[in-house]
């Protein structure tokens, strides 16, 4: 409202008398700015708002349905009763116990000193790191590489930075017999062919949302040497890091040669201690290029809430003591998770439903190109199959899912509308719920 107000008021000074109508003169101007053209869809506005509007069984957001580990929590608590500053402001880039813990953590894992200061840029969440790397480091013109299928924020975020989106998919190795993460894969000729005078980043999400893929280290050297060989940044999404499943490794591609000067990688606290809802995240890399990520973080939300930074400082603190042992929450998330993978691929399998096996994160790409069911009903008929198969999944049988090809560019989604994602990252409860309306689904077929 304040806007249009605002608006309203300064259009007085133009009124002509014989206006009366101030509404008439607000549409007679263009409102909006035109960077929100064309990026106003968002797919986790839809369908978080159609699996609650019929109560469904919601395999598809990603968020943990159970509570962060106890001595987070506690963290917490101990943090909003810790005394007045707690409540206060903290340092507009971080809170100083939490960048003075992250850079202690990741420095022994990249292998190179991080500087709580200069190297690290806490932000709400991952989003806003993402978003800030984009504002701070795309030009107008400039053009991004994106590989997908990609955490869908990636192309708005560009395009709203007066980017270009430029795209290169991984493409599945195995035919119709594709039965891991790992078979899809990145091809350097079809990357490089992407590389134009004008490209500045090359962008990368491992392990990846929604597939599942975890970059090995061969891969990511090859992405590594185009942005040495071309001067290009990379920006490093790994708010996963933590889940790997049958000893795929996560590696950071900062850690490589050379790649430190050139990468901000970005993280996240939900994810790390299944707390998305407490929205902290960071950005970390070079001083150089998180200097100007500061510029926009500064200029914009300036701060992020203090005590959620104190707990998740005190989150690092402990995993820090206990890296690599089982008591560690980075073992136990994943054991927890592998559980729940092996259970969510073994009830698709039992509805004759193909996983995807993800070797990291906490989704699972299913084929449904087998399924038939009349779609007719569903909404518009120029939405893409996979779309209106959720919708339909959602409103008939009570399950929420998320269609695939939203990770995808309008190029490239009609090639994958035949995917559908589930989130694992679910009590087995409601994992149970899903299975049962899967089974008593493939009885009537
Ligand atoms: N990147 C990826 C790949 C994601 O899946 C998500 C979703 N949480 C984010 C970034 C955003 O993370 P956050 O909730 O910390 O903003
Ligand atoms: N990252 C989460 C997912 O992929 C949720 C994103 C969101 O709700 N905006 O499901």
């Amino acid at each position: 409202m304040g806007i249009i107000r605002n608006l309203a008021a300064s259009l007085i000074v133009f009124r002509p008398s014989s206006v009366r109508n101030s509404h008439a003169i607000i549409m007679s101007r263009r409102l909006h700015a035109r960077r929100t053209d064309g990026v106003d869809k968002n797919v986790w506005v839809e369908f978080t708002q159609l699996a609650a509007d019929y109560k469904a069984v919601n395999l598809g957001q990603g968020f943990p349905d159970f509570s962060p580990p106890q001595f987070i929590q506690d963290a917490f608590c101990k943090a909003i009763s810790g005394g007045p500053t707690m409540h206060q402001y903290t340092r507009a880039f971080g809170h100083p116990p939490l960048v003075k813990n992250l850079a202690k953590f990741f420095s022994r894992i990249v292998g190179h000193d991080i500087d709580p200061l200069e190297d690290i840029l806490v932000t709400v969440g991952a989003y806003q790191a993402l978003f800030s790397a984009f504002q701070a480091l795309v030009d107008e013109g400039d053009e991004v590489i994106i590989v997908e299928p990609f955490f869908d924020c990636y192309q708005p975020m560009v395009v709203m930075a007066g980017g270009k989106a430029v795209y290169v998919p991984l493409r599945p190795k195995g035919g119709s017999t594709v039965l891991s993460s790992g078979d899809w894969v990145l091809s350097a000729e079809e990357l490089t062919s992407k590389i134009s005078p004008r490209t500045k980043a090359i962008v990368i999400n491992t392990p990846n949302n929604p597939l599942g893929k975890v970059y090995k280290t061969e891969e990511l050297q090859m992405i590594a040497d185009l942005c040495i060989k071309h001067d290009l940044l990379c920006i490093s999404d790994e708010v996963y890091e933590w889940l790997t499943y049958d000893g795929a490794k996560h590696v950071k591609i900062a850690s490589l040669p050379g790649m430190w000067e050139r990468t901000v990688t970005i993280g996240s606290a939900g994810k790390t201690f299944s707390a998305t809802g407490w929205k902290v995240g960071w950005a970390m890399g070079s001083g150089n290029l998180i200097k100007h990520m500061k510029t926009i973080h500064q200029n914009s939300v300036y701060h992020c809430a203090t005590a959620a930074q104190e707990a998740v400082a005190r989150g690092f603190e402990r995993e820090y003591e206990l890296f690599g042992k089982p008591e560690s929450y980075f073992q136990q998330l994943p054991a927890m998770l592998h559980h729940k993978r092996e259970k969510l691929a073994s009830c698709l399998q039992s509805v004759g439903l193909q996983p995807i096996m993800p070797e990291g994160g906490y989704f699972m790409v299913t084929d449904i190109s087998s399924v038939k069911v009349d779609l007719n009903d569903q909404s518009s008929t120029d939405e893409s199959h996979d779309f209106r198969f959720v919708k339909w999944l959602i409103k008939e049988k009570g399950l929420a899912t998320i269609p695939v090809s939203a990770f995808y560019s309008p190029e490239h989604g009609k090639e994958f509308d035949k995917y559908i994602r589930f989130c694992f990252v679910k009590e087995d409860s409601t994992l149970d719920a899903a299975e049962n309306i899967l089974r008593k689904w493939s009885q009537q077929k």
